[in-house]
């Protein structure tokens, strides 16, 4: 299928709505249809899922998912401006699309979506992360979603693929790589987006694994993880006496040297201290 739809340009869309960019909700917005068509391309095979998209805006990547064929779209938008741009590409695919307005952090849009569900966005960076977070940390597991396909600044989408010993490596990693596959699989330069941010962007694909790589338990390891990252440049043994009294001990449990530090902590040996931690 190709990015081509029966609506006017992007641009004129955002010429005939006043839809100029506030920097307060974090707009940058893609005009390339063809570039939101290949976007949309990297979260898979759409025409069996619903998608859920954060922040449509003008509505580009949008378009880009119902033209290369996702069975519905269910958009979460904040800016009540974008409504009627988003109304006309409701029109233009009748029965595929949906518009909730609200701000994703507070809006449970589960009740609009049929499984398979798979989820898309070009949000603010604040945001993304926040609700890259959750998506990671459900109560149950497997998760609702089957995979997430997300723009964040290049610097970000580094640490959410991050291996360790590299500066980049910490929370976000360890959270998106125990029961997830992430990759980055597209990079964007500033000009990509109108108007153009002050640094790159990526896009990162991450699709739920069915199991943990490593078993733990999630509050435990999370807990850990946040300790340790918290004072990422002081040994283990300090920057984790919070969590346990006898933490050295607990840490040669695991096989890590209470002298090693955080960014040098395999996922696998956090997983084995959580559960030496968990052991009580
Ligand atoms: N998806 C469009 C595109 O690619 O051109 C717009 C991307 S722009 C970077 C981010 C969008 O997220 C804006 O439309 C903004 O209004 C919306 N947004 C910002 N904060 C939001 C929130 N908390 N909940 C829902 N949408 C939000």
């Amino acid at each position: 299928m190709t990015a081509i739809d029966s609506l006017p340009p992007l641009r004129e869309v955002i010429a005939s709505h006043g839809l100029s960019a506030r920097k307060s909700l974090g707009q940058n917005f893609l005009l390339d249809l063809n570039l939101t068509a290949k976007i949309a391309r990297q979260a898979g095979d759409l025409s069996e899922c619903d998608v859920l998209e954060i922040g449509p805006g003008p509505g580009g990547l949008t378009r880009g998912l119902l033209s290369e064929g996702a069975r519905r779209v269910v958009a979460v938008e904040k800016d009540s401006r974008c409504l009627p741009a988003l109304e006309e590409i409701a029109a233009a695919y009748p029965g595929r699309l949906e518009i909730l307005q609200g701000d994703a952090l507070e809006i449970d849009p589960l009740q609009h979506l049929t499984p398979p569900i798979r989820v898309a966005a070009n949000l603010p960076y604040n945001v993304g992360t926040e609700l890259l977070v959750r998506w990671l940390t459900p109560k149950d597991w497997p998760p609702y979603w089957q995979s997430l396909t997300l723009m964040f600044q290049r610097e970000v989408a580094e640490r959410i693929v991050a291996a360790p010993g590299s500066k980049a490596y910490g929370r976000l990693a360890i959270l998106s790589q125990w029961r997830s596959e992430a990759r980055i699989v597209l990079s964007l330069p500033p000009g990509a987006f109108t108007p153009p941010p002050k640094v790159s962007s990526a896009v990162i694909h991450v699709t739920a694994l069915p199991e943990p790589r490593f078993p733990a338990d999630p509050q435990v390891l999370s807990r850990v993880v946040a300790a340790a990252f918290n004072q990422r440049r002081k040994m283990l043994r300090a920057a984790l006496k919070g969590v346990a009294p006898d933490i050295e001990d607990r840490l040669m449990a695991a096989g890590i040297k209470p002298t090693d530090r955080a960014e040098t902590v395999s996922l696998e040996a956090f997983c084995a201290l959580a559960r030496a931690v968990a052991a009580g």
